[in-house]
């Protein structure tokens, strides 16, 4: 059994609190680490240290901040293995997907090499008589990450790099179900060069959160995870004047059309329902056949395909498709909600609710399912179950299966399968959803690009990583400057014209 410990001023400090969260091997059940849960006091510490780290790191030249960046990529690249191996045996995903969540990780990094670039201001020349104006970005001082469990590699750093970049210090505190990688990832930061205090990071739960939120020396907020936590979050932080940005859940809809490749569409629909076993913000957990025989067509190619899944432990290796959910308590909320479905009337056309792996009976196994007749009033429609679900709601025409995607309450994510480009046109035009793919059923932008979602999947204005977390990380000043040989006697009192 592992202790786990935050990480202060470059290095793992030991908890004091007394109190500790368990930290599983989804695959096993077992416990295989605990992880020390933050008082109000070890996190005001670690702010004040931070604050105190960072005015240095801010003068620092933006391009030499940008080599940390670049530095870190190559450690991580170095490291990728390792950190794979710990994050899979914390979260269950699969080794190919716990890459893939350091990768698309790394690629905000390396995003923010770009920094000396993206960090310019604005100035006019010659505003007035002798006038200039210029604006720059300054850090907003110390900021807070309080990140969710699906990705515990690249949730933290599409925040910790450009906060760091933009010169900040930056308390993380990390998901208390996977917090090992995050450790691994400050000591890769101290490694590349980023000076100590600037990257802390605090384990814990509501208390340690609360304590952030309440700190008068954090400027901003991010948060990533449940809609609930994420709406509360939004409140205390603004509400204590700082500035926030939060990222809820998701129901998102793949819309196919009766013109649409069937064998793509179903394809798609096995990769990002069932991949990481739906514990994704962006997995595909609601398929919208548009027409009885589009529907029927898409039935037909989805069973066998999810029939032959592989579900299993990632030392499997890649035979697995996806491995365990996260917890017991998320796999048991899981079937409940399973359950739900069959008494609200949908039918249950893959139904894996006996499902049990030989030799890790323990463990937190959800098979796949599959949903059809899924109307718009249940409750499997209208929560986010964050398991390996998808539910089949058929509708009778385009606009009834754009209706359904609008009216729900959560728009993260969506995408529609078609050959026609006029459709797939009015659907990205008028969806109120903030990421959309045409036939592509994982429209996660690129780096450069900026990711968030509309209604309740997002509290506050700016996406996460791209140009907007250069904005929401740093704040603008504008200087109006009037130098001696531009001045007339006599003084100003009034607004006017600089002529
Ligand atoms: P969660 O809301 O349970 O936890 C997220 C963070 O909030 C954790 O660090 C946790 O310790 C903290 N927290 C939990 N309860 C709290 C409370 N009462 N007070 C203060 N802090 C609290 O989310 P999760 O289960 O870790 O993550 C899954 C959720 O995250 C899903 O809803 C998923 O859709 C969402 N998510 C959204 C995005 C996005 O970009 N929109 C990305 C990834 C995940």
């Amino acid at each position: 059994m592992q202790d786990l410990s935050h990480f202060v001023d470059g290095a793992r400090v030991a908890g004091t609190s007394g109190r500790f969260g368990d930290v599983y091997n989804p695959a096993t059940g077992e416990v295989q680490a605990k992880v020390p849960y933050a008082t109000k006091d070890e996190v005001d510490a670690a702010v004040a240290r931070a604050a105190e780290a960072q005015p240095a790191w801010a003068a620092t030249n933006p391009q030499r901040r940008a080599r940390v960046m670049m530095e870190f990529v190559r450690l991580l690249n170095r490291d990728m293995d390792k950190l794979a191996e710990v994050l899979s045996s914390e979260h269950g995903k699969t080794l190919p997907d716990a890459k893939g969540d350091l990768q698309r990780g790394l690629e905000v990094v390396e995003f923010c090499i770009g920094a000396p670039h993206l960090l310019k201001g604005e100035y006019t020349d010659s505003a007035g008589p002798g006038i200039d104006i210029y604006s720059m970005r300054q850090p907003l001082g110390v900021a807070a990450a309080i990140m969710p469990f699906n990705f515990p590699a690249m949730m933290p750093l599409w925040h910790v790099a450009p906060a760091l970049v933009c010169g900040n210090a930056v308390v993380l505190k990390p998901s208390e179900r996977d917090p090992s990688v995050p450790l691994m990832l400050a000591e890769l930061f101290i490694e590349a060069g980023l000076p100590k205090g600037c990257f802390q990071v605090v384990n814990g739960d509501k208390e340690a959160v609360d304590a952030l939120l309440d700190n008068d020396t954090i400027g901003g907020v991010s948060f990533v995870g449940s809609t609930p936590i994420a709406q509360y979050i939004y409140s205390r932080a603004t509400a204590n004047g700082k500035r926030a940005q939060c990222f809820g859940g998701a129901k998102n809809h793949l819309i196919v059309m009766p013109d649409a490749d069937m064998d793509q569409a179903a394809d798609a629909l096995v990769g990002s329902g069932y991949g990481a076993a739906g514990e994704r913000c962006m997995a595909v957990s609601v398929a919208v056949p548009v027409g009885e025989e589009t529907a029927d067509r898409l039935i037909d190619k989805l069973v066998p395909r999810i029939e032959k899944l592989k579900v299993g432990p990632y030392t499997s290796g890649d035979d697995v498709d996806f491995g365990p959910v996260v917890t017991r308590e998320a796999q048991q909320r899981i079937l409940s909600l399973i359950d739900r479905g069959v008494e609200e009337g949908a039918k249950l056309v893959v139904d894996n609710r006996n499902f049990s792996l030989q030799g890790y009976e323990d463990g937190f196994f959800v098979g796949p399912h599959l949903f059809d007749h899924v109307t718009k009033d249940m409750d499997i429609y209208k929560t986010e179950i964050f398991g390996p679900v998808l539910s089949t709601v058929r509708a009778g025409s385009y606009e009834e299966a754009l209706g359904l995607a609008m009216d729900h309450e959560y728009g993260n994510g969506t995408a529609i399968f078609t050959r026609d480009g006029d459709t797939a046109r009015d659907f990205a035009n008028r969806i109120n959803i903030g990421m959309v793919g045409v036939n592509v059923p994982i429209p996660v932008p690129l780096a450069y690009h900026t990711f968030g979602g509309w209604k309740k999947s997002v509290f506050g204005d700016l996406n996460q990583h791209g140009p907007d977390s250069f904005k929401f990380y740093t704040r603008t000043k504008t200087v109006t400057a009037r130098w001696p040989s531009g001045l007339k006697e006599g003084g100003e009192f009034h607004f006017k014209q600089m002529d």
